[in-house]
């Protein structure tokens, strides 16, 4: 073994768990460093109090004046917990969080100073950040962006520092991050959902979208990862070949946690209490070192926010424990990626969870209503629902052979299946009496029992009914579920919209009854939408035959999925819907595209540099020792040592051959780079990455895995799978 990596697994089994400390309840400790509502209370003047309450659950805007009482709480309320500084916490399109630090601190002349925090400085501020990506939004029409206070996300400290969760817009109001499309989109799903509600139930006056992650991620040791330059750079393990134990034996999954991972765990959970992330789940997931956390669901918009956060403890508090967090969704070949399942479902003010099972019939046509209308939604929209997931390192499990397929598609079950079946064939027009008791007594009203044993579960689905949730598995470990989230949203929001409006027709000219007129409108959307619906093995090659001739997309790399997001189906979907606007639907576009490219870019760079840098020359001094090992059997043996060093003499050109398949390889990647460095039009560049430049990686690959093997262990100088992944 390289000293290296020797050094590195020495430290790596020397390290002993930190151990964790809890005196305290979880329940006593969490959210402790939130500003909720009884902190609000406690803080805030009447006034102020009802001002943030209103915005919160009405969206109404808060007065300046107001804005500076909130401040001023706030401010007690965080210097109470030892905070100096505050800072607007959003999240640029760059896929993490940003935060640009404040101190409250503020001179006064004479030698003194005080604590100062305004009510502008809580509602609005410019952070330089030109250089967060844009699309050529601020570029065309103002220099620089602003963040401003989102209420409906209640601030929190961190360490020492307030954080303010914010949108981060242009001058002109062009959105430059995640959350203000999400915000929109929340605003169209409720709207078109409270109006569909009023069939049910006059009393909905709002509905909120829930979220429910489930974040899959690899626990490395620290300085086992340091030694592998691929995953400091990109995340994932360029090349490696695979251990010789694996996940075969499935005695990972579900197993007794490692004794340092868990007191990481701990360690975590106690941060996510104190910051208000309901985190309940822990356990071990399929690969080794593979784990997955998930928290109680909750409003999108919050959930979003906890996600985003999350990920940023994890790896804070991965630092304390000597580990490093891969949240790359294939951070090892061979061996199981990592995604994040969105469960997602549509609750009202009045406690209905409008994809759950009712009491009443007409509270269960309600659920078809809402079920019915989502998969509607998903087949008309399904190129953009792909496209909502896609990115460079997503694309190594859709797509790939790995779970979900790069097909969209919605399983919901054998049981609800049948019902649909039988709505399929509801008469046209007026129903007579007795339909309808039928209809009331043996289709809608088995629902609930059908919902209660929708224990049937089919794992290689991208988008599947769970019982009283979709959940919208193929989202990848690395995402921000707000990309997904306002994409489904706005889809099921225009959906609804149209619903009402088709629905209302039958009512007002041909006189139907409501729920008529709902049966008929519903048994159309499952004739039209039938071709979503899959049941079978997503992962089979049939089934891409089989969409294939549905009609299916089936787009595998992520230059050709993004397309979706600016067809002209698409832009007027966003537009229609309030969500974006050309402008921002372009941008996005072409920031998604080109960091697409900067990711090859950077893994072909790094693949090189390993490949030339550090393979070659090791394979080298292996032939060296080698050659002179045949050469001094020729010294001793004479014309006789061709026997003796036959197998030596094999390896010699085997190796020989190996690098030379690395250096033309890695050569022809490079020129391959240049050509598509030099191309100004980013979708060709694009492609260019993608069809031409990322194909070397697996031939390179190749050639310096076998090397793995052939190479005396000594010499290597990459920490190896089984020493990453059985390290515990
Ligand atoms: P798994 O998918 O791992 O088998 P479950 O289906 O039990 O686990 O739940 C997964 C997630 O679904 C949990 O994080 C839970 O909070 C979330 N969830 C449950 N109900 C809802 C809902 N109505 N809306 C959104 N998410 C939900
Ligand atoms: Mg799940």
């Amino acid at each position: 073994m390289s000293t290296l990596r020797f050094y590195a697994i020495k430290k790596s089994l020397n390290r002993k768990p930190i151990k964790i400390e809890e005196k305290e309840r979880r329940s006593a400790i969490f959210g402790r460093n939130v500003f909720n509502e009884d902190e609000m209370r406690q803080y805030l003047t009447k006034e102020a109090f009802n001002s943030v309450m209103d915005a919160i659950q009405n969206g109404s805007k808060i007065d300046r004046g107001v804005a500076d009482h909130i401040s001023t709480g706030m401010k007690e309320w965080a210097i109470s917990k030892g905070v100096t500084h505050y800072t607007h916490w959003f999240q640029p399109l760059t896929g993490s969080t940003a935060e640009k630090h404040d101190a409250f601190f503020e001179p006064i002349g004479n030698g003194r100073a005080i604590e100062k925090f305004g009510g502008g400085q809580l509602v609005q501020q410019e952070p330089d950040a030109s250089s967060f990506p844009n699309g050529g939004i601020r570029n065309t029409f103002e220099a620089r962006g602003y963040t401003a206070w989102d209420p409906t996300s209640p601030a929190f400290v961190y360490g020492t520092t307030l954080c303010i969760p914010t949108v981060f817009v242009s001058y002109t109001g062009e959105a430059l991050d995640y959350k203000t499309p999400l915000l929109r989109a929340l605003q169209a799903i409720d709207t078109a959902a409270v109006d569909v509600c009023k069939y049910f139930d006059k009393n909905v006056k709002k509905v909120n979208a829930s979220l429910g992650w489930e974040q899959e991620y690899f626990l490395i040791d620290r300085g086992l990862a340091a030694s592998r330059p691929d995953i400091q750079l990109t995340g994932r393990t360029l090349l490696g070949h695979s251990s010789a134990k694996g996940q075969q034996l499935d005695d990972h999954y579900f197993g007794t946690i490692p004794n340092r991972a868990m007191q990481y765990m701990r360690d975590l959970e106690t941060e996510c209490m104190l910051l208000g992330i309901p985190v309940k789940t822990r356990h071990n997931e399929v690969a080794p070192n593979q784990f997955e956390l998930a928290p109680v669901y909750d409003e999108a918009n919050l959930a979003v926010d906890h996600n985003s956060l999350l990920m940023d403890v994890m790896d804070k508090v991965a630092e304390r424990h000597d580990f490093k967090v891969l949240f790359h969704e294939k951070p090892f070949k061979g061996v199981n990626g990592s995604g994040k399942h969105n469960n997602w479902s549509l609750s009202t003010n009045t406690g209905v969870n409008l994809l759950g099972p009712g009491k009443t019939p007409m509270s269960n046509l309600q659920f078809l209503t809402f079920f019915i209308n989502t998969i509607k939604a998903v087949h008309d929209n399904e190129e953009l629902v792909r496209a909502s997931i896609a990115s460079a390192s997503n694309d190594h499990r859709l797509g790939a052979n790995e779970a979900p397929p790069a097909i969209i598609s919605v399983f919901i079950g054998e049981q609800l299946t049948s019902v649909l079946d039988e709505l399929q064939n509801v008469t046209n027009g007026k129903l007579s009496p007795e339909e309808k008791t039928d209809l009331k007594l043996n289709v809608v009203g088995k629902i609930p029992e059908i919902l209660l044993d929708n224990t049937d579960r089919n794992r290689t689905s991208p988008f599947a009914f769970t019982g009283n949730k979709f959940e919208f598995r193929a989202v990848g470990s690395t995402a921000n579920c707000a990309n997904p989230m306002t994409v489904l949203n706005t889809i099921v929001a225009n959906q609804l919209i149209e619903f009402k409006k088709e629905v209302d027709v039958l009512i007002d000219n041909k006189s139907l009854k409501k729920d008529e007129a709902i049966f008929n409108i519903l048994r159309e959307y499952i004739k039209k939408s039938k071709n979503i619906l899959f049941e079978g093995n997503g992962y089979g090659q049939a089934w891409e035959i089989e969409a294939k001739k549905r009609g299916l997309s089936n787009f595998k790399t992520t230059p050709e999925a993004l397309k979706a997001k600016v067809s002209k189906k698409a832009i007027k979907l966003f537009e229609d819907m309030n969500v974006m606007n050309k402008v921002e639907s372009v941008s996005r576009y072409e920031i998604e595209v080109e960091e697409y490219v900067l990711h090859i870019q950077i893994e072909g760079r790094v693949l090189g540099d390993i490949a030339r840098n550090h393979i070659v020359p090791t394979a080298v001094r292996y032939q060296n020792i080698l050659i002179e090992n045949v050469k001094g059997l020729k010294e001793i043996y004479g014309t006789g040592f061709k026997k003796l060093a036959k197998e030596q003499m094999a390896l010699i050109e085997e190796i020989s051959g190996h690098i030379e398949s690395i250096n033309s390889n890695v050569t022809k990647m490079t020129n391959e780079r240049k050509k598509a460095n030099n191309l100004s039009d980013l979708e060709l560049k694009a492609h260019a990455y993608c069809n031409l430049v990322k194909p070397f990686f697996d031939e390179i690959r190749y050639h310096c895995d076998k090397l793995e093997l052939l190479v005396d262990d000594e010499l290597w100088p990459l920490t190896k799978y089984r020493e990453l992944l059985f390290t515990k």
